[in-house]
């Protein structure tokens, strides 16, 4: 069986306490490779790595830099085809998935920042005859990055790109859950020509790597992306240290349907919204609101719809969508769907677990789910599932829609459907959320600001915000 590594100072290696944890395929339930169970050992060799070598490779400027996450990106999509049967190997999401978004994404992400840093603005504010102030801005030095499972490289290379090419050296943990796509790139990394100890992976869980990373006072800025109670476990233990923090975290993010919209585009699209990746993406739209006009006429549509998705096997090209990423997620989504039930919700189509045959039927499938029925304020309608399963509400004005929209505690994505212009305006100014997208979803231009309000997170990624995330701004002011 194989056996995943920790890269640390340009060297592959166990972790030093000599244990192995399990890494299983959601598709069929079997354990197929182990991953070292690191610790606050293996973190601090990583540290001391990426230590010495950040004047080593903040003096290789930004061409420098640049060169070699761009090589990174060529041997990422060189290797594509294998990365994607990693990478939906370790998660379930369909292969067809793998390969059109999340390995061709992280090739992005490497070649958005390596040509974003060359093009990374300096500041000056002129005061008359007084004095010139230039805005320095310097790389952090070692920086933390810490990601999760239902989109693994992508999500870890979109964290890693921009810190590397700021200048800083790395200290990055992928989920636990998915490390194999990390630990791909990881045997990749001296071929790219990264020096040793610049970009350290420690795999292992959260609570030890993971809490080790954060707690460590040798490494001043964290950005993580994952759950928002990790994240404030996150911020808790930082904020004392006073710690740079990007923190992208959960959602349960509405989608408002207008009776003016264009309802085909509407509709195929908010089957996507809703089901991509086995609804396990953090911008998915878990709570549908549909004007009352309309209403019955979607819900038969989108019912009709669903219902003629196909779960299936990750590698068959025909599967809508895969397995679900662990038996622990889909027990949650299970019991949440039983929530559902239990708070009045009718079950308009799914609600089960969906057993395949042999070899994939100890895998982890669920049916995908509508559930209508349910008022805004009961947990359905409040807690992240993060799985499968969308409720429909009805609503009879604007006014009302933006409200339910943002009766949640969460403000990461919105997405609004209509072809009233004005209205577009001010629905979009008037949401809760970091990002709103007007009769689309998933369109995405990587120098746009990501992220949440209220308990979806602190901060911004992408373009320059990631930018300036992973550096320390320093005015000097020079006297005319
Ligand atoms: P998670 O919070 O359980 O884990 C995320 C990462 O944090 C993993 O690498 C994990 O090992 C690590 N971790 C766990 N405990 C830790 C601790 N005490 N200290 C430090 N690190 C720790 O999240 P998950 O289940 O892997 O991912 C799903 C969640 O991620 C969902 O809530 C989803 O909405 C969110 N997410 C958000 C975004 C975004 O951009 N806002 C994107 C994707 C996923």
């Amino acid at each position: 069986m194989e056996r995943l590594q920790n890269l640390i100072d340009g060297t592959l290696r166990p972790a030093q306490s000599g244990r192995w944890l399990d890494v299983h395929a959601p598709a069929t339930g079997e354990v197929f490779a182990q991953l070292p169970d690191s610790d606050e050992h293996d973190v601090e060799l990583a540290v001391q790595a990426a230590k010495r070598a950040a004047p080593g490779w903040n003096a290789l400027g930004r061409e420098g830099r640049s060169k070699v996450l761009l090589k990174l990106s060529e041997l990422i999509e060189r290797d594509l085809d294998e990365f994607a049967r990693a990478e939906s190997r370790d998660n379930g999401k369909p292969l067809s998935l793998a390969r059109k978004v999340d390995i061709p994404r992280a090739v992005a992400n490497f070649r958005f920042f390596a040509t974003a840093i060359l093009h990374f603005p300096s500041e000056a504010h002129l005061m008359d005859d007084v004095a010139v102030n230039w805005t320095d801005r310097q790389p952090i030095g070692v920086v933390g990055c810490i990601s999760p499972w239902n989109l693994p490289l992508y999500l870890f290379t979109w964290k890693i790109a921009p810190a590397l090419a700021a200048g800083n050296c790395v200290v990055a943990k992928p989920s636990e859950v998915t490390p194999l796509t990390a630990y791909r790139m990881s045997l990749l990394c001296e071929e790219a020509g990264m020096p040793p100890g610049v970009l350290n992976i420690i795999h292992g869980l959260g609570p030890k790597v993971g809490a080790a990373i954060t707690a460590h006072s040798g490494i001043p800025a964290i950005s993580f992306t994952g759950g928002t109670r990790t994240g404030a476990e996150i911020a808790r233990v930082a904020a004392p240290m006073f710690k740079k923090l990007s923190l992208e975290l959960g959602g349960k993010n509405p989608v408002l349907v207008f009776a003016d919209c264009d309802f085909e585009e509407m509709l195929a699209t908010t089957v996507r919204s809703s089901f991509t990746n086995q609804g396990q993406i953090c911008l998915c739209g878990s709570r549908i609101l549909i004007h009352r006009s309309i209403y019955d006429r979607f819900k038969e549509a989108f019912v009709e719809r669903v219902k003629a998705l196909r779960v299936g096997d990750p590698d068959d090209p025909a599967s809508d969508l895969g397995a679900v990423v662990s038996k622990d997620h889909m027990e949650k989504v299970l019991a949440y769907i039983a929530l559902a039930k239990e708070e009045g919700g009718r079950v308009l189509c799914g609600g089960e677990r969906v057993v395949l045959e042999a070899p994939l039927k100890d895998g982890w499938y669920i049916a995908p789910t509508v559930i209508e029925g349910l008022d805004g304020r009961c947990r359905t309608n409040q807690e992240e599932i993060f799985g499968p399963v969308v409720t429909l509400q009805p609503f009879d004005d604007e006014e009302q829609a933006v409200a339910m929209a943002n009766h949640t505690p969460y403000g990461l994505a919105a997405v609004v459907w209509t072809r009233d212009l004005k209205r577009s305006h001010r629905v979009a100014r008037a949401l809760q959320a970091g990002i709103v997208w007007v009769n689309c979803w998933m369109i995405r231009d990587l120098r746009t600001p990501f992220g949440g309000m209220k308990q979806s997170g602190v901060g911004r990624e992408g373009g320059v915000d990631a930018l300036r995330f992973f550096t320390e701004a320093k005015n000097v002011c020079i006297k005319l």
